[in-house]
């Protein structure tokens, strides 16, 4: 590529981001990291009706905590700024001004009534109502009136927008760095208005002329906007400006397949569909996400990163570095990916399985925190819960999975499964949990092989078959019939610890 590579992720700020958009960002992120490009944030707030005060701010933190920060944007001036478009929204004018000179665009002064009745009347006769070269004649704008009657509209104060004048009976050919060559007939297309009748221009006008003044080479959006591809193209023509390349990635589907992933689907299934928990101002609705939810951040990116591209390999975890490396947007497919919310809990299983004991162990301590209150020694107690979590972590998918996989390593059982006890607990079970109490308190050697040998042996000795003292055993170091390998638990939770929960089980049991 020999011009610096420049992408931009413009979301607008109506509301917490799908993840979606943060696929979208993730993708522009990993072209430009991959091509040594820059990764702008551009916000586009020019509808004032749908704007949300703290999505901006949302926006900025979703991609913060992504790993996968802007290098210009709002607060990180790159000499291309204002980079939100209310800041911006004096230049756009002449822009329009500029098109109308040029014969590409033309004032409508058609009132929303005129428009309606055009839009019924069409209907009736089972037609559709499109603005374009088809009625724009017989329509009231620049085209129909002479210059005159404009000018006194205008003077009288009479509301105008201004139409994209399209390009009749030609056949446009669209390059896309996904789809490749795509061809369409002009005349389909509608006359879009650019700018509005409140001084502000829309979403069209706003963003051909910041992607062209920010100098941006590749656009790498979601395939919602691959219908505004004909008119974008169009308005650069107008401009005689040059075309960046664009890239419309494909949808992120239900899991079924059906229809787009929304936060219903989530809803329904227990799964955030944001990056970050998102509370509604207006409405007080609370929103899951990721984060909150206990998601390693890593894990979320390597997930995403897979709906829609994948490396034409065997292999599935990729650091953000080697995501890079990696990335190559002609790997994208065109066609919609499915989410799977238990392929992005294995992503998580994944991460979590990688980290070194002591991270998860550091990331644990609130947790116990919370169980346990601030009773424990943290730098104490570190190697303890480090060795914990090399026990229990291969059965968690997150940290706070730990607490259920092992609170008995940190407390004593309170209560014993009764299912478990009533089946396994006998007679005579508690006279032989009191023999092996003894026998473990005689133990010179506690590590977890010295223990099973031994265990083996007075198992063996007593002649008994191994369920009648392995399970009363579980039941009582542990308090039900779960957990990783009981000589491992044993030795861990120490002598003097399993001495004595054996006998309180016996006790309480017996
Ligand atoms: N503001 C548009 C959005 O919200 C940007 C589309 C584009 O990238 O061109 O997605």
């Amino acid at each position: 590529m020999d011009q610096k590579v420049r992408v931009r992720f413009a979301p607008s700020p109506t509301g917490p981001l799908h993840i979606g958009g943060v696929r979208t960002a993730l993708f522009n992120y990993l072209f430009a990291k991959k091509h040594q490009g820059t990764f702008i944030l551009r916000i586009e707030d020019t509808d004032q009706n749908r704007y949300v005060a703290n999505a901006e701010k949302y926006i900025i933190e979703a991609l913060n905590w992504s790993n996968i920060p802007f290098d210009e944007g709002p607060g990180k001036d790159g000499g291309y700024g204002p980079y939100r478009q209310s800041e911006r929204k004096d230049l756009y004018k002449k822009y329009a001004d500029e098109l109308i000179e040029s014969g590409n665009a033309y004032l409508a002064f058609d009132t929303s009534e005129e428009l309606d009745f055009h839009r019924k009347d069409h209907q009736e006769k089972g037609k559709t109502f499109i603005y374009n070269w088809h009625n724009r004649e017989k329509l009231c704008n620049s085209l129909t009136l002479s210059s005159e009657e404009v000018r006194e509209k205008i003077d009288n104060g009479e509301k105008y927008v201004v139409r994209f004048k399209s390009p009749v009976n030609e056949s446009l050919v669209l390059n896309d760095m996904i789809r490749g060559e795509m061809k369409i007939d002009t005349n389909i297309l509608d006359d879009k208005i650019l700018f509005k009748s409140d001084g502000m221009p829309t979403y069209h006008l706003a963003n051909i002329v910041d992607d062209h003044l920010m100098d941006i080479t590749h656009v790498i959006r979601g395939e919602e906007w691959l219908p505004s591809l004909a008119l974008h193209v169009l308005l650069y023509r107008a401009f005689d400006w040059k075309t960046p390349e664009f890239a419309h990635l494909p949808l992120i589907l239900k899991p079924t397949g059906k229809g787009k992933l929304s936060k219903r689907d989530g809803d329904k299934l227990g799964f955030p569909v944001f990056p970050l928990a998102y509370t509604n101002d207006d409405t007080g609705e609370v929103s899951i996400g990721y984060r909150e939810d206990g998601y390693f951040s890593e894990a979320f990116i390597n997930m995403l990163a897979f709906l829609g591209w994948n490396p034409g390999t065997e292999q599935e975890l990729f650091s953000l570095k080697e995501l890079i490396e990696a990335f190559d947007i002609k790997k994208v497919g065109k066609s919609g990916s499915k989410f799977d919310a238990e392929k992005t809990k294995w992503f998580q299983h994944q991460y979590l399985i990688r980290k070194s004991d002591q991270e998860i162990a550091n990331l644990f301590i609130p947790t116990l925190e919370k169980h346990l209150g601030n009773s424990f020694d943290k730098e104490l107690d570190l190697e303890y819960i480090t060795n914990v979590v090399g026990l229990i972590k291969e059965r968690a998918t997150f940290v706070n999975d730990l607490w259920d996989l092992g609170n008995f390593f940190f407390i004593a059982p309170e209560s014993y499964d009764e299912k478990a006890a009533k089946k396994n607990w006998k007679e005579e079970t508690s006279t032989l949990m009191s023999e092996l109490s003894d026998m473990f308190k005689k133990l010179t050697d506690f590590s977890s092989s010295h223990i099973e040998t031994e265990l083996k042996a007075w198992i063996t000795s007593k002649e008994i078959g191994f369920g009648k003292v392995m399970q009363p055993l579980r039941l009582s170091l542990v308090g039900a019939l779960k957990g990783p390998h009981l000589p491992d638990i044993a030795s861990l939770i120490g002598q003097k610890e399993t001495v004595s929960r054996i006998r309180r089980a016996a006790e309480r049991l017996g």
